[in-house]
């Protein structure tokens, strides 16, 4: 039997192309991002506007008639959904990029954007669940949650970046934004909530939500908590019915995955960042700290002078690491510090010595 796969995959890419060349709300959204003056809310609409290009482009080309017994195994489905919705995940997050690198800059945050992971367990979810009947029967799966996917990348960004503020010290604002009216569910999960109080449902959005969640981290520096009653059992057991499959449970990544992760996205080494941006500091606690370097990957060795030479940090030593060629990232306990207190100390080639208070400050020496 002739394998079909590859001809409709690139049936639906070129319509798609097409179809995005030729957005009108693509041009416009891409002149903000240029601007520098899109936020979330064009990213939100983006990532709406691709999703729809994208499951019209599916319309277009699948059909009961083009697909072996009529039914897209699951095989064919993973063949055309893997690229093409990863597609629209690197889109979207080449604008939710470009957008927080300009919230951050304009908001003198001086820390790379994040890029949430690909969510793949939802494309496999959407092949299962398209492949086990008459694809006519289950064609609509191809729509909203797919629009769906495409926006949940926007709430993943927002949801990275935020967490990643929120360990560097800021207390980031979220705030989400009921759209037309939506639902019992959501009218309650409207609102302006801040780090650390954060309900996690609101990153979560269910089938045909267009709700927006924003996120501007200028707001974040204000010292200003709303906390917020919010949320009972009952709310929580009804999203988890409604919410689409596939999702990935809260907790999935372990601390140290999430850190490497982070790294990795970032392209600099965890050292690297807290030596550019020593208000991260602030967000550890000396312990806190050498286990992120360790799970990071650094070798995290204890003081070799002075009267904590060789003594380990659960014995009550300090600890340094080396980074990125000539720098060092230190920690000096309270007792016998000639710079008042326990310290952090970080000495790069191009930043020279810095002392540091645990809370990040820069110590007058
Ligand atoms: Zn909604």
């Amino acid at each position: 039997m002739e394998d079909i796969a590859p001809g409709l995959l690139k049936k639906i890419q070129d319509d798609f192309q097409s179809e995005f060349d030729k957005s009108r709300r693509i041009e416009e959204l891409y002149a903000k991002v240029r601007g520098g003056t899109a936020t979330y809310r064009e990213a939100n609409d983006f990532a709406i506007e691709v999703g729809e290009i994208l499951v019209k482009a599916y319309k277009n080309n699948l059909s009961s008639d083009v697909l072996p017994d009529g039914r897209m195994y699951y095989n064919i489905a993973q063949r055309i959904l893997n690229p093409t919705m990863a597609n629209n995940y690197f889109l979207i997050t080449d604008v939710t990029y470009q957008v927080q690198q300009a919230l951050n800059e304009s908001a003198g945050i001086g820390i790379k954007p994040v890029t949430p992971e690909l969510n793949q367990d939802r494309i496999d979810g959407i092949s299962g669940r398209v492949s086990v009947e008459n694809y006519d029967d289950v064609a609509w799966i191809l729509e909203e949650p797919v629009k769906n996917f495409s926006q949940s990348i926007v709430d993943d960004s927002i949801r990275a970046n935020a967490e990643f503020h929120a360990k560097a010290g800021l207390q980031p604002k979220i705030v989400r934004r009921l759209q037309g009216g939506c639902c019992d569910w959501c009218r309650a999960l409207a609102g302006t909530y801040s780090y650390p109080d954060i309900p996690k449902d609101v990153y979560r959005r269910h089938e045909r939500c267009r709700c927006t969640v924003e996120y501007n981290p200028r707001d974040g520096k204000i010292q200003n908590v709303h906390s917020k009653e919010w949320r009972n059992e009952e709310e929580s057991d009804k999203m988890e019915t409604r919410k689409s499959i596939g999702i990935k449970t809260e907790d999935a990544e372990t601390p140290a995955e999430k850190e490497r992760r982070i790294q990795g996205e970032n392209g600099l080494g965890f050292a690297d960042k807290i030596a550019s941006h020593p208000k991260m500091l602030s967000a550890y606690t000396p312990k806190g700290l050498k286990a992120s370097l360790e799970n990071a990957g650094y070798e995290v060795k204890t003081l070799s002078r002075g009267r904590y030479m060789g003594i380990a940090f659960e014995d009550g030593g300090g600890f340094k690491v080396n980074f990125g060629g000539d720098g060092i990232l230190q920690y000096h306990p309270e007792k016998g510090s000639h710079h008042g207190g326990a310290y952090y100390k970080i000495s790069t080639g191009k930043g020279g010595t810095k002392h540091y208070e645990l809370d990040g400050t820069e110590k007058d020496d």
